[in-house]
């Protein structure tokens, strides 16, 4: 823990640790609904569908690491059990039970915009308090938006396939 680090921070640093947290969660969540959605992928462009499924969850994971490095940093301790993540998630996970790359996409962009809505309302909760942490989530949210984009394009060429 960066004791300076941690005191130029102008809000709860509690409270502040159990929101990352709480985006550490969604972003593992993430990260296995993309990875295992790749794996199961069914249907039209599944080829493209599956390698994009597959880079948004190298992003994700990617995310984790930004919070947890963050987390630490702050002195907080990074959620240690996968079973809490759904305890702590905004987010949720959904299983891709149908395989379908239709029902993927729809699946994986309204986990985007759920995202998207996180990482505002953390953005606007850290802005002029903590200008690490305000990068940081930037970084990210620009990441979610991109993801959203993607994923509507390609569900648009699916859709226009038939
Ligand atoms: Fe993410
Ligand atoms: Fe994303
Ligand atoms: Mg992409």
């Amino acid at each position: 823990m960066g004791t300076k680090g941690r005191e130029i921070v102008g809000m709860d640093v509690s409270r502040l640790l159990e929101l990352l947290n709480k985006a550490f969660a969604d972003e593992w969540l993430a990260y296995y609904q993309y990875w295992v959605g790749a794996k199961v992928a069914k249907g039209p462009m599944r080829g493209a569908v599956a390698a994009e499924l597959e880079e948004h969850a190298g992003d994700e994971l990617k995310h984790a690491g930004m919070l947890t490095e963050r987390i630490i940093q702050l002195g907080g301790v990074p959620i240690l059990k996968p079973e809490v993540w759904y305890k702590m998630t905004n987010c949720g996970y959904e299983a891709p039970e149908d395989p379908h790359v239709r029902a993927l996409l729809e699946q994986n962009i309204k986990g985007e915009q759920c995202a998207i809505d996180v990482y505002k309302r953390l953005l606007e909760t850290v802005k002029d308090k903590d200008p690490v942490t305000y990068n940081m989530v930037l970084e990210i949210l620009e990441d979610e938006v991109e993801h959203e984009e993607d994923l509507q394009a390609i569900l648009e060429d699916v859709q226009l396939m038939k």
